[in-house]
């Protein structure tokens, strides 16, 4: 993978031809995530369409004269100009396929397609999730020899690869990087033997037949499956939020609060990551103004008296966002005062959204097992689902407490159940 600079940009990029350019940044597990696919990517269409990286941190100045605030971020350029939206954050594989497609011609897409063939491997266990239910459940398949594999679409770690620091997790006299973590445990798992499929697409999940095709060619087919597939941020679907996203509006503070020096931000939220993150924002931004539904923060006393401590941060009480627009470079949020009805604008450089979760079950497929009315996964105290051999771990389970010892716990327990059945 050839890695550029803003000095050979107009060389590589913009005299002429097919070519789509990386933005990374480091400490950044989105591009982490996007770099096994970009490269996969280069080996099937490298004949075709030139792949370069640029280092965005390194390259800052041209990296704002292309409007990228937001690593990862794919451009795709012909002839020198961009001709298909640009893609970041979270990007997967069928998104880049689906605009490298549109650039070449259909005899030249069906030529690159033929040279893919199906594959099917066999696992005793499939663990879907590499977060630290998932991983801990590797930890323990893999050192009791049975035959694993861990699929993410993702890179593995989850939420503690994101968080800035755990300071909670036992073993550590000081507060540790959520990444350190997230590397120990993957690290760990890695040394059992087990296979780790990540960076992938998941194409389709069959609970009842335990197949799962990754990347549409590969199936994969297990005896028992373990779900630790976590949960997503909430979106707030105000007008602006989806066209934003990346642009302007972030969920994740580990990813793009360095890109705010100096800078005014907005953080939606109030409860406890709302309150951890913006603490955290104001390690690099000048002012935090924290918008939040109700009259008093929802996070832990410890949590809401560093934020009373930090007079970098302003907490705006019963106000809602209504929606987003961007001039300039301003972020402008719409926001609706609640008791009195007022709708004012506020403006700032960056916005971060951190508003709950939901559970990640609408990629399980059409069988779903047993679920609370929230969404989470029942399980019984062994951690198996209504579905036969099919068990579920972490946050996705329904429970009162989530968090990493927890969801520790949970692949602990899966991992000893399956150890004794097989
Ligand atoms: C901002 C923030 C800060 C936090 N701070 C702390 C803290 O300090 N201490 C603490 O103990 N807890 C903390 N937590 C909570 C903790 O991170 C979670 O409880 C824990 O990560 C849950 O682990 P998990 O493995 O169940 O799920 P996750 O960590 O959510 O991992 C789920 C994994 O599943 C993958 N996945 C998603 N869909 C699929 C699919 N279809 N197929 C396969 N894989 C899929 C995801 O890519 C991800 O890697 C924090 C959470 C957040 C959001």
């Amino acid at each position: 993978m050839k890695e550029i600079n803003a000095v050979d940009f107009e060389k590589e990029v913009l005299n002429g031809g097919k070519v789509v350019v990386d933005f990374y940044s480091t400490e950044c597990p989105p591009c982490e995530a996007l770099a096994p696919k970009f490269d996969a990517m280069a080996e099937l269409y490298g004949q075709k369409i030139k792949f370069l990286k640029i280092y965005r941190q390194g390259n800052r100045e041209l990296a704002t004269e292309l409007s990228v605030s937001s690593s990862p971020t794919l451009l795709f350029f012909e002839n020198g100009k961009q001709v298909i939206d640009s893609i970041s954050g979270g990007i997967k594989k069928s998104e880049i396929i689906e605009r490298l497609d549109t650039m070449l011609t259909t005899e030249e897409v069906t030529a690159i397609k033929a040279n893919q063939k199906p594959i099917v491997s066999e696992y005793d266990v499939a663990i879907l999730g590499g977060g630290p239910a998932g991983l801990t459940a590797g930890i323990y398949l893999g050192q009791a020899k049975i035959k694993t594999v861990l699929i993410d679409p993702a890179l593995p770690g989850g939420y503690m690869g994101i968080t800035h620091q755990v300071s909670n997790y036992p073993g550590f006299e000081q507060p540790q990087p959520g990444y350190m973590l997230a590397h120990y445990m993957s690290e760990q798992a890695k040394h059992t033997g087990i296979d780790f499929k990540v960076a992938v697409d998941i194409t389709s999940v069959d609970l009842l037949k335990k197949e799962i095709v990754i990347d549409q060619l590969e199936t994969i087919k297990a005896k028992k499956i373990i779900i630790a597939t976590g949960t997503t941020p909430n979106t707030m679907n105000a007008p602006g939020e989806k066209e934003y996203k990346g642009k302007g509006i972030s969920y994740c503070a580990t990813c793009d609060a360095k890109y705010f020096v100096d800078k005014e931000v907005t953080v939606i939220g109030g409860g406890n990551s709302a309150v951890e993150e913006a603490l955290f924002i104001t390690k690099f931004a000048s002012k935090v103004t924290m918008i939040h539904q109700f009259d008093k923060l929802t996070a832990n006393q410890t949590a809401i008296e560093q934020l009373q401590a930090n007079d970098k941060i302003t907490v705006m009480y019963e106000h809602e966002p209504r929606g987003f627009e961007k001039r300039g470079n301003t972020m402008i949020t719409t926001l609706e005062d609640l008791k009195t009805k007022e709708v004012k604008e506020l403006e700032s450089d960056g916005v971060f959204v951190f508003i709950g979760f939901k559970s990640n079950v609408s990629v399980l497929g059409k069988t779903l097992p047993d679920m609370n009315i929230w969404g989470y996964i029942l399980t019984d105290e062994d951690m198996k689902t209504s579905i036969p051999d099919v068990y579920a771990i972490g946050d996705i389970i329904s429970k009162k407490y989530r968090q990493i010892t927890t969801a520790v716990a949970d692949g602990t327990i899966a991992a000893i159940t399956i150890s004794k059945e097989l």
